[in-house]
């Protein structure tokens, strides 16, 4: 099977990529956020011990955390875009590093610098989760900018050393995201195959009953993605069939079924759903096709089948049209199957359309 990597997809691929990656892990990264900050209000404990009082002067720089964290949750609540909360995630960090600078700026005793940074480093590889690659390296940058930033104030006595040791976490870090990206990608391109094999035949490869399932309510069983639009239903059942394989063999009336199935799927639309129904049944679903229309359709596509070389023999087919006018798709099924019933009685190599009194 051919290595699907991300730059070989499209701009609009790649945004659904990174859109699953951080829906994936949206519930991990809210946890991480949440205990990060936690950890962070925790230090005031240690500020406290190094005062050896309560300590009123970080209380304000430690506590200010809860309200970009309230912030954070209720704009979570409104999306789930990731190009929005991923950098917010990344704010958020960011956050948790300038606070902690202003309480270092008051602290007496600054030991602690690197193995804060330590905790900040983990907190970076847990956010790298859920973003893309690109954000998550730009914002782990950055923290070599704060540190440099924090120490204008700060002035670390063991500034080199802080350097030297986040610098090379940093790279670690981005490569390790790199392939914990790569990884996702494998599973997502693994989980997108299967999907689409659920929901395709196999021999005619246009999509099977369980397509239907996406397209509808499960609980009412309509067609809600195209409500508004007047939607018509064709059922396509092969004459005589049975006819080709007694003749033919079996392997010749597969052959005329993959035939039909392209003759179908490159005569309709591109919106319009081709479902392998049932043996030589196949159903059209045309979102935004009048019956009118739909009438026309068929009987054009009747009329290529009838025409075209299928490599075996000269095939018909019958076809059933129904309108579908809403509730459980079903019944829509029943009618066009009624037309197509009295398609077959009326001769067969015919288009009926559904109507009530049919
Ligand atoms: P009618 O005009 O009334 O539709 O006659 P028919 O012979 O087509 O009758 P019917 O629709 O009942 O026949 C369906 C036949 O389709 C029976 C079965 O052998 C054949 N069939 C179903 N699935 C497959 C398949 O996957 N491959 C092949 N080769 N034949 C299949
Ligand atoms: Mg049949
Ligand atoms: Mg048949």
């Amino acid at each position: 099977m051919e290595k699907i990597t991300l730059n070989k997809l499209t701009k609009e691929e790649q945004k659904n990529f990174f859109q699953s990656k951080y829906d994936y892990y949206k519930a991990f990264n809210a946890r991480m956020i949440i205990v990060a900050i936690l950890a962070y209000l925790s230090f005031f404990i240690t500020d406290c011990n190094i005062f050896g009082h309560f300590a009123t002067e970080t209380f304000v720089p430690r506590m200010i955390v809860i309200l970009p964290l309230i912030a954070y949750f209720v704009l979570s609540k409104k999306t789930s875009n990731y190009r929005v909360m991923v950098p917010v995630t990344y704010l958020m960090i960011h956050i948790i590093i300038w606070c902690t600078d202003w309480a270092t700026y008051i602290l007496p005793d600054r030991q602690f610098a690197i193995p804060g940074m330590v905790i900040m480093n983990i907190i970076f590889v847990c956010a790298g989760f859920s973003a893309p690659f690109k954000y998550s390296t730009v914002a782990h940058i950055l923290f070599i900018a704060d540190i440099f930033v924090a120490n204008i104030f700060i002035h670390y006595e063991n500034l080199d050393m802080m350097y030297l040791f986040n610098i090379p976490c940093v790279i670690a870090i981005c490569a390790m995201h790199k392939m914990m990206q790569n990884v996702y990608c494998e599973h997502y391109f693994a989980k997108d195959q299967l999907k689409q094999l659920v929901v395709h035949d196999q021999l005619t490869e246009v999509y099977n009953r369980n397509k239907v399932k996406e397209l509808v309510d499960p609980t009412t069983n309509a067609f809600n993605k195209f409500s508004s639009l007047s939607t018509s239903i064709l059922i396509i059942d092969i004459d005589f069939f049975k006819k080709v394989n007694d003749e033919f063999g079996h392997e010749a009336g597969d052959r005329v079924l993959v035939h039909m199935a392209s003759v179908l799927k490159s005569t309709v639309r591109e919106t319009d759903y081709v479902i392998r129904w049932g043996g030589e049944e196949f159903l059209i679903i045309m979102p935004g096709c009048s019956i009118d229309n739909a009438e026309k359709i068929a009987e054009k596509l009747r009329e290529k089948v009838e025409t075209s070389d299928n490599g075996v023999c000269r095939c018909t087919i019958s076809i059933g049209v129904a309108e579908y006018t809403g509730g459980d798709y079903i019944n829509t099924v029943k009618n066009a199957d009624v037309a197509l019933y009295n398609a077959k009685n009326s001769g067969r190599n015919k288009v009926v359309v559904y109507t009530p009194k049919a």
